[in-house]
C-alpha cells in the first residue's frame, strides 16, 4: 500500500461539526444546506445560478436534457476525458463524437471541432481536464458561428472563394448549444472567468478525487434562468414545487409533475459537508498551485517528460498535476515508440509505487474503451493525441495537506527511477 496517496479529501473539525447539524435537526433531504451550498458556489465561481446534484455525471445528464439534446442529435467530446463525459451523451439518446486533443494542453483541439460538425450537431462538450481550462475563445466562437458556419468555412477552404459575407447572409444559423464538464475545474479561470460560465451550463463533481468533496455530488452552474429551472425540476422527478416549499407552506396535496424527471437530489448531509468544505476553497487551490510550482521547479529539466503548462488567460485549478512521459524532443510518437514509451511508463509506475508512492495515468481515451469502440467501430489510431495521452500520462500526488517532506520524497523517487528506467 502506498503511504504518499494521488489524493486525499481533506476533512476537520468543520466537517465533521457540519454533517452532524442535518442529523440534530432531522431534515436530511434536499433542503437550507443544499440551497446554502448552491449559494457559496454560485459566490465563488460568479454563476448567476447553482443546481446541486447526485453527481457531476448526473448534472451533465441534466444540463443536455435542459438543452433539448436528444435522439438523433450529435455531440462534440473529447476523445481523452473520464467515460462520463460520452456515457451522459449516451443516456439522451444522442451520439457522441469525439475529437482529439491538444497534447499541450490535454483538452479539446479547437481545429478538430469544426472538422466533425455535421447537420446533426446540436452540442460541443469541452472538457476542463486536470483543472485547466479549455480554449474557450475557441470553443464559443465555433458555438457562435453554429453549423452553417462550420460548413461554410470547409466549403471556403476547399473553393477557395472569397465571397463569403454573400454565402453566410444568405443561410440563417443555428448556434450549437456548449455544455462544459468542469468536473475536475473549480478554481479554473480562463481571461478571468471562471469555468463552467461559458456555455448554457457547466458542471462540477464533488468527487473525493477533486479539490473539494461531499463524498459523491454535483452541480449545474448556468447564466440561464431556464436551464436553471429545467435542471432543478428534472433533479426532482419533474415536480413543480420541491418538498421543502411544499414542507414550509403546510402542503397537503403532491404537486404537480410536468415531466418524467429523475432523482437527482443530493443530501443535506453533502449540502452541509459542502458548506465546510467551500469555505476552505480558496486555501485548498493556494496549497495546491504552491506543490505544482515546486514539481515545476524541481522536475523542469526532466527531458524525458512534458509538464503541465498554463496558457496565456488560463488560471489552472490543478484538481492533478499530470505530465507526459513524452520525451521532449519528440513530437507524436509512432506505434512502436508508444508501445516503448507506454512500457517504460508503467515501469516508472511500479517503481514508485515500490517506494510507497501511488499515481495514475491521467484519465483513458474513451474511443479505445470496448463500449465505444464496438459501437461506433473506433480504432486507436482515429485519435492519435488522446491515444498517446492514454498510454504516457502519469498523474503525481497532489493534495493541500501534502507535506514538503512527502513531495521532496516523490521528486526524489521519480528521479532515481527515471535514471535507472532503461532508455
Ligand atoms: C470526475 C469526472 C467526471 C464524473 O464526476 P462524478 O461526480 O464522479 O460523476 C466527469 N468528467 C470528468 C472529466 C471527470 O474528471
Amino acid at each position: 500500500m502506498a503511504d504518499i496517496p494521488i489524493t486525499k479529501p481533506c476533512f476537520d473539525a468543520n466537517d465533521r461539526r457540519a454533517v452532524l447539524e442535518p442529523l440534530d435537526s432531522g431534515w436530511v433531504v434536499q433542503g437550507p444546506r443544499v440551497a446554502a451550498f448552491e449559494n457559496a458556489i454560485a459566490r465563488f465561481t460568479g454563476a448567476r445560478c447553482a443546481v446541486a446534484t447526485t453527481s457531476c455525471t448526473t448534472a451533465l445528464h441534466l444540463a443536455l436534457l435542459a438543452c433539448g439534446i436528444g435522439p438523433g442529435d450529435e455531440v462534440i467530446v473529447p476523445a481523452f476525458t473520464f467515460v462520463a463525459t460520452a456515457n451522459v451523451v449516451e443516456h439522451t439518446g444522442a451520439r457522441p463524437v469525439f475529437a482529439d486533443i491538444d497534447l499541450d494542453t490535454f483538452n479539446i483541439d479547437v481545429t478538430r471541432i469544426e472538422r466533425v460538425v455535421t447537420r446533426k450537431t446540436k452540442a460541443i462538450m469541452p472538457v476542463h481536464l486536470f483543472g485547466l481550462t479549455a480554449d474557450m475563445d475557441g470553443v464559443m466562437r465555433i458555438a457562435r458561428g453554429g453549423r452553417l458556419h462550420a460548413e461554410q468555412s470547409r466549403d471556403r477552404r476547399n473553393q477557395c472563394r472569397d465571397r463569403e459575407g454573400a454565402v453566410e447572409s444568405s443561410l440563417s444559423r443555428r448556434p450549437l448549444r456548449v455544455i462544459e464538464d468542469a468536473a475536475c475545474a473549480i478554481g479554473a479561470f480562463f481571461r478571468g472567468r471562471h469555468a463552467g460560465t461559458f456555455g448554457d451550463a457547466g458542471c462540477l463533481s464533488f468527487h473525493p478525487r477533486k479539490s473539494i468533496t461531499t463524498g459523491e455530488g454535483g452541480m449545474v452552474l448556468t447564466n440561464k434562468a431556464a436551464v436553471a429551472g429545467a435542471v432543478r425540476k428534472l433533479r426532482d422527478h419533474g415536480a413543480e414545487i420541491t418538498d421543502l416549499a411544499r414542507h414550509k407552506t403546510g402542503g397537503l396535496l403532491l404537486p404537480e409533475y410536468n415531466a418524467a424527471g429523475y432523482n437527482y437530489r443530493m443530501t443535506d448531509i453533502q449540502g452541509a459537508l459542502g458548506c465546510a468544505q467551500a469555505a476552505k476553497l480558496n486555501w485548498i487551490l493556494k496549497r495546491k498551485r504552491a506543490l505544482a510550482r515546486r514539481y515545476e521547479n524541481a522536475l523542469g529539466d526532466l527531458q524525458e517528460f512534458r509538464l503541465p503548462g498554463t496558457p496565456a488567460h488560463c488560471v489552472h485549478g490543478y484538481q492533478s498535476y499530470v505530465l507526459l512521459a513524452l520525451p521532449r524532443q519528440m513530437t507524436l510518437p509512432d506505434r512502436r515508440e508508444l508501445r516503448l514509451l507506454h512500457a517504460r511508463r508503467n515501469g516508472l509506475m511500479k517503481s514508485l509505487a515500490a517506494h510507497g508512492i501511488a499515481t495514475r495515468q491521467g484519465t483513458h481515451a474513451v474511443h479505445c474503451l470496448a463500449y465505444y469502440r464496438s459501437r461506433y467501430g473506433l480504432r486507436p489510431e482515429d485519435y492519435p493525441n488522446a491515444l498517446a495521452a492514454d498510454r504516457l500520462s502519469l498523474a503525481l500526488p497532489l493534495y493541500p495537506q501534502m507535506t514538503i517532506a512527502e513531495q521532496d520524497r516523490v521528486i526524489r523517487a521519480l528521479r532515481e527511477c527515471v535514471d535507472t528506467s532503461p532508455p
